[in-house]
């Protein structure tokens, strides 16, 4: 099996230009990693947090799953918890100060939510999945039937994050760090189009655009 051109192409960029740039730090880390931050992203190709946070290797440990979801904590001992068990290595393991949720715009995990609400197949392991938000998304749609899609999806990304955020706390370990004062949480959306961030601000619950 030959390797496909395009990642060919780019693994020997890499080896050219970024390796030979940054041997030393590649080098140093290799001992042990101390990223300071865990990013929950989004699977999607277009919001890789490693660029949008100019991130070398070392510096951010990064679970990415379809619509950036935290799940709550559930009986390890029932089904497969990927995201779970990298919350768990990054709090217990890694001791990350912060961790970022972020969620992004044009998202077709929070899509495939909307569509499941009207009744469309969204997949056999996607559906369950999204269905994270169906409380949060079945309030959103009650409270304000007359939104467009596009203002249904925008709200329902931002609200996915917050719902991460709760669900994060859910899990002792995150709980504990978090009231010593030793870990932060933080939300955040892309603007895929824009290449701009949003930060969320707990007080107003309002997501900011971020000055540059
Ligand atoms: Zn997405």
């Amino acid at each position: 099996m030959t390797m496909p051109a395009e990642l060919h192409a780019g693994y020997r960029n890499f080896r050219s230009t970024r390796f030979a740039q940054e041997e030393e730090r590649y080098r140093a880390v290799s001992a042990g990693q101390h990223p300071h931050t865990m990013i929950i992203g989004c699977a999607d190709s277009r919001v890789d947090p490693a660029t949008i946070f100019s991130a070398g290797p070392g510096e951010l440990f990064v679970v990415r799953n379809v619509a950036a979801l935290a799940p709550p904590c559930e009986d390890p001992d029932v089904g497969f918890h990927g995201t779970s068990a990298a919350l768990e290595f990054a709090v217990e393991g890694i001791k990350v100060r912060d961790i970022v949720v972020m969620g992004h715009g044009l998202c077709g995990g929070v899509a495939a939510s909307l569509n499941a609400s009207r009744g469309f197949p969204v997949g056999r392991f996607i559906g369950p999945w999204v269905g994270i938000l169906d409380q949060v998304r079945d309030e959103m749609l009650a409270s304000d039937p007359a939104l467009g899609s596009e203002d249904k999806q925008k709200a329902l990304e931002l609200l996915a994050v917050k719902l991460s955020l709760k669900n994060l706390e859910s899990f002792p370990f995150v709980a504990r760090e978090v009231r010593r004062g030793n870990l932060r949480l933080h939300g955040a959306w892309f603007s895929i189009a824009e290449g701009k961030l949003q930060w969320l601000d707990p007080e107003t619950g309002r997501f900011d655009v971020l000055a540059e």
